[in-house]
């Protein structure tokens, strides 16, 4: 049995990168950029109006002001603004050459000879006269992003704020990191698919949905092989065919020290050389990891807590850096709500958790790795590390977000 640090320093170092492709923007969510992006424009491209309102002289802003033009969004001043004029502006529009304020409509009047004039001054507009004043409700030229900036790094997981990005320096081809194809493969003679209602004695089967959906949630391409039965014809066929297909396979089930576990003889069979097959973390200590050349297998705890655990801490890292994920792992660190006390320490133990209103964070009720109800009911998982029995309310504890 290897300790929790070991086990990710191989698996992580077992990783290769995939092949970079185009893809259409439209399709980047949840992808990896595999180039830095610059800007090609200024961003804001132009001095731009915050509001919609009057463009004028500050020094004149207690002065009746004529107005010489009307700028919507989209189109380009005609006119400068000289003494004593402004122009009704939209927000979005360039600010006319000239003006260094924008006042909105709310804080203007109309008088009866066809004059504006700014109302309401607030605290603020007193330096209006000093030196340093540098426009008001105007954003300007090239104040977020100059040309040439650039504004997204290579390794970038793609979320929604990076699609704007792209969009706004008109990057709708980017290139990213191909997608690994991951086999995801169940064992258990007790298993039926979840359509089936389950036999006496038998099961549903929770993981393979569990782990298709998983790889989804994190942009890896997954395809399920179905149940094999707790054989090694049964077991040998589905892996191979697994195997031969992906780049990645994820086995539930079989790992352990069972009469019918054939899954690391299998995955030896197939050719696979097994790095370690047990890691000193609570819930699913056996967890077979093997590697053959660039293809990658994991054997899985079949307890779907375990299963489920062993995916966020061994296979997430994984995947996120063959497909080319930098700094991606956000760990957190929150107090406990109140004491925590285990009897076992010999292992780093994970459990599932809230976060409550307080800010702490506290376990959710949990009957161990079968309780899959239980992690349904959790925010985040929280570790108690190993050889720790006792933490007080208020200790840190490291926390994931799941
Ligand atoms: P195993 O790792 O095969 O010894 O299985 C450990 C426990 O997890 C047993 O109670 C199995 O019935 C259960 N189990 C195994 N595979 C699955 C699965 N795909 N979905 C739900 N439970 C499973
Ligand atoms: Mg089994």
């Amino acid at each position: 049995m290897i300790d929790f640090t070991e086990a990710y320093n191989t698996v992580l170092n077992s990783s290769f990168k995939m092949k970079i492709e185009k893809i259409n923007l439209e399709q980047a969510i949840g992808r990896v950029l595999a180039e830095n992006v610059f800007s090609d424009i200024n961003m804001p491209p132009f001095n731009k109006s915050a509001m919609d309102g009057y463009a004028c002289r500050s020094e004149d802003l207690e002065n009746r002001l004529t107005q010489i033009e009307l700028i919507p969004a989209g189109q380009t001043p005609k006119k400068i603004i000289t003494k004593n004029t402004c122009a009704k502006i939209m927000t979005g529009a360039p600010v006319p050459e000239g003006a260094d304020t924008v006042f909105k409509v709310e804080d203007s009047k109309i008088l009866d000879s066809g004059e504006i004039i700014y109302m309401n001054p607030k605290p603020n507009y007193k330096f209006f006269n000093s030196k340093k004043f540098e426009g008001i409700n105007i954003c300007k030229l090239g104040e977020d992003i100059k040309t040439d900036d650039k504004v997204l790094s290579k390794g970038t997981l793609l979320k929604v704020q990076h699609i704007a990005v792209l969009a706004s320096v008109g990057c709708v081809l980017p290139e990213v990191y191909c997608r690994p194809k991951v086999g995801v493969v169940a064992t258990g003679s007790e298993l039926v698919e979840p359509d089936m209602k389950p036999e006496k004695s038998q099961i549903r089967n929770s993981n393979g949905l569990q782990m298709v959906a998983g790889l989804h949630s994190i942009g890896a391409e997954p395809t399920y092989y179905g149940i094999a039965t707790d054989s090694p014809e049964a077991t040998y066929k589905k892996l191979q065919k697994a195997r031969d297909e992906n780049d990645i396979i994820l086995i539930s089930g079989g790992v352990s020290v069972g009469d019918f576990d054939f899954v690391p003889a299998m995955i030896k069979k197939l050719d696979f050389e097994i790095l370690f097959d047990k890691v000193a973390v609570q819930p699913g200590k056996p967890v077979t990891f093997a590697r053959k050349s660039e293809k990658i297998c994991f054997g899985m705890p079949g307890n779907p807590v375990s299963a489920f655990v062993k995916f966020q801490l061994l296979v997430k890292p994984l995947i996120f850096k063959v497909m080319g994920v930098e700094n991606n792992e956000l760990k957190l660190k929150l107090p406990l709500e109140n004491d925590y006390q285990r009897k076992k320490a010999g292992r780093l133990k994970w459990i599932p958790a809230k976060i409550t209103k307080n800010g702490t964070v506290a376990p959710v009720i949990y009957h161990g790795s079968a309780h899959i109800n239980g992690l349904a009911q959790a925010d985040v998982i929280m570790s108690i590390p190993i050889d720790v029995t006792f933490l007080n309310k208020g200790d840190l504890v490291d926390v994931r977000q799941i």
